[in-house]
């Protein structure tokens, strides 16, 4: 299929099938082949600058910071000391930028595989790539899988911002990925891991959610709205070595003042509560 057609870019995916999500194209800012997928860059009408890797939008300019802020601050304010972070994936910075605004992180360590994808970040979207430039990131080009078999009870909390399980992602929606995520962990470390839509992806989620129990302590689903992502809702599995773990409840309850100060746009203590609740159908399938 054309995805792009008459100033249109239409994502489809066979991870939702017969449906698509259309944004018109005002330029087109970058496209190449690299060594693992198709990077591209458009400037669109309505949602600002956006990146699709192999045809599958990754951020839009409009609505990155509720997915960048959800998948770092759910899991960073449910650990009473989250010093050192792992970030798995997180090519365009996003994830980076969030997590260095926590103040007890001291030290940040991230594996993006495809260095084609920092690169690009950089020149067309400086307000996500920001979060390269923070004195806390140690950055590594390289497979996330590979990275985790080396580092042993290392970090406080992982986590994976991971483009969906097609291409060089797929590894990191198997059991073996959070067996080696909890032994890289320290006693009571958190892993929070991009796990797709209830709407389209509920097996997905599911099987995501039950690798992620079989392996830690407590595990559950939270989710998002990110009006460019398919359906425009996504989720989170998350996973503690805590077995006393109340997820729903954030340790660190930051104040308006706060929430001004670190630029938090659409992350607070009401959502981070609220996030951890499941419709009726997802509730029960997730049990
Ligand atoms: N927020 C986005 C989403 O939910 O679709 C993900 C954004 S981020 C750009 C995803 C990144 O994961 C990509 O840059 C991709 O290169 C990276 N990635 C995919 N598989 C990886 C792996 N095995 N190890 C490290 N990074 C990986």
């Amino acid at each position: 299929m054309d995805k792009l057609k008459n100033n249109w870019f239409s994502e489809s995916c066979e991870m939702w099938p017969g449906a698509t999500f259309s944004l018109e194209v005002k330029e087109v800012l970058h496209g190449e082949q690299s060594q693992f997928q198709k990077v591209q860059v458009f400037d669109t009408k309505s949602f600002g600058r956006v990146l699709v890797l192999d045809g599958i939008i990754q951020c839009t300019q409009k609505d990155e910071f509720s997915y960048q802020e959800m998948i770092s601050f759910l899991p960073l304010c449910c650990h009473k000391n989250p010093e050192k972070v792992l970030i798995v994936g997180g090519g365009d910075g996003g994830v980076a930028r969030e997590v260095a605004k926590h103040p007890k992180v001291k030290e940040i360590v991230q594996v993006e595989i495809d260095e084609k994808v920092i690169e690009v970040s950089k020149k067309y979207l400086p307000f996500m790539a920001v979060g390269f430039d923070s004195p806390k990131l140690t950055l590594h080009v390289g497979d996330g899988f590979a990275f985790l078999k080396n580092h042993k009870q290392e970090f406080d909390v992982i986590i994976t911002d991971s483009s969906d399980p097609v291409g060089p992602a797929v590894s990191l929606f198997e059991e073996n990925y959070f067996s080696l995520m909890k032994a890289a962990l320290k006693p009571n470390g958190i892993v929070c891991s991009q796990a797709g839509t209830i709407w389209y992806d509920l097996d997905l989620v599911t099987s995501t959610l039950r690798y992620c129990k079989n392996q830690f302590a407590a595990a559950t689903y939270a989710y998002t709205s990110v009006p460019s992502y398919p359906s425009g809702q996504i989720g989170f599995v998350i996973g503690s070595l805590d077995k006393d773990i109340k997820f729903d409840t954030p340790q660190l309850v930051f104040s308006r003042e706060d929430e001004k100060a670190m630029n938090l746009r659409y992350y607070n203590s009401d959502i981070h509560k609220a996030a951890f609740v499941l419709p009726t159908h997802v509730k029960y399938q997730l049990a």
